[in-house]
C-alpha cells in the first residue's frame, strides 16, 4: 500500500447519494470524469475484471464464443432498424471528418446480425451463440448513483442465433440458467421478474433485479407462490361477468360542482344515501397516442376512480406508440371533451377508442361523466350501456392486488436490473434478411435472442448490497485481493514477519494487499474497513508473543492464531 495507487477520502463525495457511490469513491475504487463517466483505479479495475471473469467463465460453459465488436459504429446498419432515429437523445451520435455520420454502441444487435449473416449460410452452422464483453454509450437522461447508471458502462451482451423457435427457446433457458449461476457466484440477491406481459407479439423476456433500496425499477411479488413481475408486466386478473338483465336504467343526475372523484363520491354518498367508494366511479382519463409514422389519435382510457394512470404501464401497454397526456390547447381543439365529467359516451359518440381496465367487465355498474359541466350518470352498466373497443393495462398496481395466478396477494419492492433475456425472435434478422439454406434446400430465416448483463453496474451492485456503516464487504469471488495484511508494530521483526507471511500467501495463491505505511494502527484500521478485503490479518502487538490476529470483515469476529502455522491458518480462513 505505500505504492499503490490509492488515496482514501474521508468524506462522501458530494454528489453522493446512494451507499455504493458514496464508498467506491472514497474507497479509491473509481473516480468521477464526466458526470456518468468514470475511471477505474487499481482496486475498482480488480473488482470489474473479476466480475468480468464471472461472467466470461458461465458464458463459456454454454458453449458461447467471445469476440469484440467496435463501439464506434457506422449509422447504416442502424438507420436500416430504425434505430437510429428510435433511440433518440439517448444515442451518443458523432461525424467523421468526411461528415459520415457515426455512433457510439448502445447495444449491438444490428452489429451481430450482420455478422452472423455475412459469416454463415447453411443449416449446418447453426446454432450458435456469440457474446462480447464490451463498452456502451447511452447518453441517459439521468445518469445516477456513480457507476450505477452510467453513460459508459461495460456490458456483456449475447446473441443466439437459430433455426427455429425451440432453438431459439433451448438457448434463452441456457442464458437463464447461466445468468442464475453468475449472480450465485457473485453473491447477489435477485429475482427474476417476468418483463413484460407478452401482449406485444408475445415475445418472451425476463429481467434480473438486484434486491435494493435504492433500484429505479419496481416490480411486484406473491410471496405465497413466488410470482415476481415488472409492474409493466403485471396482469390484472379479470373477474367474472355480471347478470344485468334486471339491473335499473341508468339515469343522469346534476352532480353540481364535482370534477374529482372524492367530490363526486361524496355528491353519491349524500343524494343517493349509498355508501360508494371511488370503485364504484369510472375515471375516464384521455391521452393521445401516435403509432410509428402514423398521426396522433385520442384516446380514452377507463378506470376504477379508485386508481390512477399508471402512465409506465400505459407506456408499455401501447408500445410500439408513442403516449402523451393532452395539453389546454387538444382539448380546446375537441370541445366535446369536458374536463372532470367525460363519459364513455361522449367519447365512442364522436369516434373516440376507448379502452377500459379489466375490471370492467360485462354487467359492472358505474357512475361516470355524462359530458356535461355538472353531470354525472349512475348505473352505467357496462356491455348494455356501452361497449369498450378493449381492455387495457393502464391503472396502478397496488399492495394487496390478487396475484395473477391467483395465489395471494401481491407487494412490491425495488430492485436494479442486472439482467436481460429476450427471445428477439426475427426483428433483426428480418431486417437483415439473414437466412441460411435450410436442410430442404429452402433458405431460413434465422431466429435471434439478445441477452445482457450489466458488468460495471454489478460492482456497484455488491457493493450495494455488501457494505455496513465502515465500508464495503466484498464477497470473495469478487475482492480485489483475498487477505488484506496490516502491519500494526514498529518492531523490525514484526515488520520482517508480516512481509514474510504476505510473500508466503502469495506462494500458495492467496492475493494479499499489504500494509505497510507509515501510518498509525488506527488510521490502517479504518482503511481496512473501508477497502473491505473480506479477511483482515493483524501483525501487532501479539506478535512478540508469537501470534497474530485473522479478523472477518463479514461476521467481525476476530481470532488470535500462532506465527508458527499463521500461514495455513490464513488459508484455511479464506478458503473457508
Ligand atoms: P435500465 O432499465 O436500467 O436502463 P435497460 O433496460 O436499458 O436498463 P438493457 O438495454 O437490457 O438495459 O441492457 C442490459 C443490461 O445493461 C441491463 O440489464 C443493465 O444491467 C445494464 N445497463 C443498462 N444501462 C446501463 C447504464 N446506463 N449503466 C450501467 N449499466 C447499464
Ligand atoms: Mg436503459
Amino acid at each position: 500500500m505505500s505504492t499503490l495507487f490509492l488515496r482514501t477520502l474521508r468524506d462522501d463525495p458530494a454528489d453522493a447519494e446512494v451507499p455504493s457511490h458514496k464508498l467506491l469513491v472514497r474507497a479509491g475504487y473509481v473516480r468521477r470524469a464526466a458526470p456518468g463517466v468514470y475511471s477505474w483505479l487499481p482496486l475498482g479495475v480488480r473488482v470489474l475484471k473479476a466480475v468480468e471473469n464471472v461472467v466470461r467463465e458461465e458464458m463459456d460453459n454454454i458453449g458461447a464464443q467471445e469476440i469484440l465488436l467496435p463501439a464506434l459504429l457506422p449509422r447504416d446498419p442502424y438507420e436500416t432498424t430504425g434505430r437510429w432515429t428510435e433511440y433518440g437523445d439517448a444515442l451518443f451520435r458523432l461525424k467523421d471528418r468526411k461528415g459520415a455520420d457515426m455512433l457510439l454502441g448502445p447495444t449491438h444487435e444490428e452489429l451481430f446480425a450482420q455478422l452472423v449473416r455475412g459469416e454463415y449460410s447453411s443449416y449446418k452452422d447453426l446454432p450458435v451463440i456469440l457474446y462480447q464483453i464490451q463498452t456502451k454509450y447511452r447518453d441517459e437522461e439521468r445518469p445516477r448513483a456513480g457507476i450505477l447508471r452510467g453513460r459508459e458502462f461495460v456490458m456483456k451482451d449475447s446473441y443466439s442465433f437459430d433455426l427455429d423457435d425451440d432453438g431459439l427457446k433451448a438457448a434463452y433457458i441456457a442464458h437463464r440458467d447461466a445468468y442464475q449461476r453468475i449472480f450465485a457466484r457473485l453473491a447477489v440477491k435477485y429475482v427474476i421478474v417476468a418483463a413484460t406481459s407478452g401482449a406485444m407479439g408475445g415475445s418472451a423476456s425476463e429481467e434480473f433485479l438486484a434486491e435494493s433500496e435504492v433500484g429505479e425499477d419496481t416490480y411486484v411479488r406473491c410471496i405465497e407462490s413466488g410470482y415476481a413481475a415488472n409492474v409493466e408486466a403485471v396482469i390484472t386478473p379479470a373477474p367474472e361477468a355480471i347478470p344485468f338483465d334486471d339491473a335499473p336504467a341508468a339515469v343522469a343526475h346534476d352532480t353540481g360542482d364535482t370534477p374529482t372523484i372524492d367530490t363526486l363520491v361524496a355528491w353519491a354518498n349524500e343524494a343517493l344515501e349509498g355508501t360508494f367508494t371511488g370503485a364504484d366511479t369510472l375515471k375516464n382519463v384521455l391521452v393521445k397516442t401516435r403509432e410509428p409514422g402514423g398521426d396522433w389519435e385520442l384516446l380514452g382510457v377507463g378506470v376504477p376512480g379508485d386508481r390512477e394512470v399508471d402512465f409506465k404501464r400505459l407506456e408499455a401497454s401501447l408500445e410500439p406508440a408513442e403516449v402523451e397526456l393532452l395539453t389546454d390547447a387538444d382539448f380546446a381543439a375537441n370541445p366535446f371533451l369536458v374536463k372532470g365529467y367525460i363519459g364513455p359516451k361522449g367519447l365512442q359518440a364522436n369516434g373516440v377508442r376507448y379502452l377500459v381496465d379489466p375490471r370492467v367487465v360485462d354487467g359492472t355498474r358505474w357512475i361516470t361523466g355524462a359530458d356535461e359541466p355538472g353531470k354525472h350518470v349512475v348505473n352505467l352498466v357496462a356491455g348494455r350501456d356501452f361497449v369498450a373497443d378493449g381492455t387495457i393495462e393502464a391503472a396502478e398496481v397496488r399492495d394487496g392486488d390478487p396475484s395473477p395466478d391467483g395465489k395471494g396477494p401481491l407487494v412490491s419492492a425495488k430492485g436494479i436490473e442486472i439482467g436481460h433475456i429476450f427471445q428477439l425472435g426475427q426483428k433483426y434478422t428480418d431486417a437483415f434478411e439473414v437466412d441460411v439454406l435450410g436442410e430442404s434446400g429452402k433458405p431460413v430465416r434465422l431466429t435471434m435472442g439478445s441477452y445482457g448483463v450489466g458488468v460495471s453496474r454489478l460492482v456497484a451492485v455488491i457493493a450495494e448490497q455488501c457494505h455496513d456503516d465502515k465500508g464495503l464487504r466484498w464477497p470473495r469471488e469478487v475482492a480485489p485481493f483475498g487477505v488484506h495484511l496490516v502491519i500494526a508494530n514498529k518492531d523490525e521483526a514484526a515488520i520482517a514477519g508480516a512481509n514474510e507471511l504476505a510473500e508466503d500467501l502469495d506462494a500458495v495463491g492467496v492475493s494479499v494487499l499489504l500494509d505497510d505505511r507509515k501510518a498509525s494502527p488506527g488510521v490502517k484500521f479504518k482503511d481496512a474497513e473501508l477497502l473491505g478485503m473480506p479477511t483482515v490479518v493483524v501483525v501487532g502487538r501479539g506478535y512478540a508473543n508469537g501470534t497474530i490476529e485473522i479478523r472477518d470483515r463479514f461476521t467481525g469476529e476476530t481470532t488470535e492464531v500462532a506465527v508458527d502455522g499463521a500461514v495455513d491458518a490464513v488459508v484455511a480462513a479464506v478458503r473457508g
